[in-house]
């Protein structure tokens, strides 16, 4: 074992960390954590902490952590075949189930399932898929995306175009211009206070149907967006949001690609978070959940209206011409099948739900009161709080003060991990499936008092 400032000077020296401040790192002024362990919703490090993991790592260790099944079913397969290729008609036993158990699980008419390694390479083929596909159908001006400000939907070139995130396009030279953001679906944040839900309902798909005029319908190919805004704020739709979104796009023939890297597999209380918002897609996104990140592994599942004209598309031009090496990565796969029949069983779809509700409800009521809590919200297992200067006039902090990040760490002080959101003052929070009601009454406890020693 090395001993632990080998590790730090090691760390500080050659590990370059994504999304971290790398200035304040490299000088020590940004402290490490060595993760060594976990257990259910628990995560150790190398000094002897203890945490709660109540962000599930990124919103993506769905089962908890230490699952000896898929531990297991990870070694069985490295020892049995740890890699083959799936170009060209090749696969495994346990790919070709995955992605039967996915269609199994997956909203009505979905078809095949194409196999990545992350969120943003799965939305990265979702892209070229449709370009595909409307060169195919002889469009080929219909190429534009349109995305949700506050929208995530990876760190690549083109997902992290559809990102409506500034940190994600500044100096970067995103997004590309094939890219067009509309309007967030975050009532909370409209600009006009005095709009009622519905009325913001209404704006935002006259936004987006302005948006589609401007433009042309003619050079529009799809929609992507997230069932539940995550990233950008952990914020679920106002009500009747996406039949709305859905009627506009339905009549101007453009795709919609829902983003379920989050929501899929559990996570709102229902399989796919589409089901649970009436969303019927042409392209579902999925990662995270499908494997509880045991191994890495992602996903586009294909509607079969589009599928059909992808097969059109290889009898005229010859074999699809996008392929990952370590697309449907046996081990991961192995993982997939046990990570989706160990959700079945523990029952984690239903907990979601019914955990979920109530540390969404038990939260509200510890913190809504609070003069500096402007909003709780969330939705299965999913919640945020989000903190405002004026409660009564809806002014937000002025973000050098770092509200957020200092009541995050103030909650890590109480061993409870919970994610400042990178856009405003937002503390989201996202636990593993099979979290109890006692350890939500611990995360919610820990709040309250995080929150009562940075704001009083
Ligand atoms: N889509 C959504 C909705 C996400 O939340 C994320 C990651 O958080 C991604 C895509 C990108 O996934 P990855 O980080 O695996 O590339």
């Amino acid at each position: 074992m090395l001993r632990n400032d080998q590790l730090d000077q090691w760390d500080h020296d050659h590990f370059f960390h994504p999304s971290t401040h790398l200035g304040q790192f490299a000088r020590g002024e940004l402290s490490n954590r060595i993760v060594t362990g976990g257990e259910g919703v628990y995560i150790n490090d190398r000094d002897g902490n203890r945490f709660l993991d109540a962000f599930a790592g990124l919103y993506c260790v769905n089962i908890g952590y230490g699952r000896q099944e898929v531990a297991e079913a990870i070694a069985a397969q490295a020892k049995e075949l740890a890699y083959y290729h799936s170009y060209v008609g090749h696969g495994t036993e346990a790919s070709v189930t995955l992605a039967k158990m996915i269609i199994d699980r997956a909203p009505a008419n979905m078809s095949r399932v194409y196999f990545g390694l992350s969120g943003s390479d799965a939305n990265e083929t979702n892209i070229k898929l449709v370009w595909y596909y409307n060169n195919i159908l002889g469009r080929p001006e219909k190429k534009k995306i349109i995305s949700r400000w506050r929208g995530y939907h990876g760190s690549g070139l083109m997902t992290g175009s559809l990102t409506g995130l500034e940190l994600f396009h500044k100096k970067f030279d995103l997004p590309f211009s094939q890219v067009l953001h509309t309007e967030a679906p975050y009532y909370f944040r409209r600009k006009d206070l005095s709009m009622s839900e519905a009325d913001f309902v209404a704006h935002c798909a006259s936004e987006l149907e302005a948006m589609i005029e401007r433009e042309g319908a003619d050079t529009i190919a799809a929609f992507i967006g997230e069932p539940v805004l995550g990233t950008g704020g952990i914020v679920p739709p106002p009500a009747g949001y996406w039949a709305a979104i859905q009627k506009v796009l339905k009549k101007q023939d453009i795709l919609l690609i829902a983003d379920e890297v989050v929501t899929g597999f559990g996570r709102l209380g229902t399989m796919m978070g589409s089901t649970h918002y009436g969303i019927e897609p042409d392209i579902i996104t999925i990662a995270k959940g499908l494997t509880s990140a045991y191994a890495p592994l992602s996903g586009s599942i294909i509607g079969e209206d589009m599928w059909k004209v992808l097969e059109q598309g290889t009898d005229e031009n010859g074999p699809i011409g996008h392929g990952w090496t370590y697309s449907a990565h046996p081990i991961g796969a192995a993982a997939g099948v046990a990570n989706l029949k160990l959700i079945d069983e523990m029952n984690l779809v239903a907990n979601a739900g019914e955990v979920g509700n109530y540390f969404n409800a038990a939260m509200a009521a510890a913190l809504g009161d609070h003069d500096h809590v402007g909003d709780v919200r969330g939705d299965g297992m999913l919640c945020a709080v989000e903190f405002v200067e004026d409660k009564y006039d809806r002014t937000f902090f002025d973000p050098t003060r770092k509200v957020g990040p200092s009541i995050a760490a103030a909650l890590l002080k109480r061993d409870v991990i919970a994610r400042a959101m990178p856009q405003g003052d937002i503390l989201g929070f996202a636990p593993p499936l099979c979290l109890t009601r006692e350890e939500a009454d611990t995360v919610i406890s820990a709040t309250a008092d995080a929150v009562k020693e940075v704001l009083g």
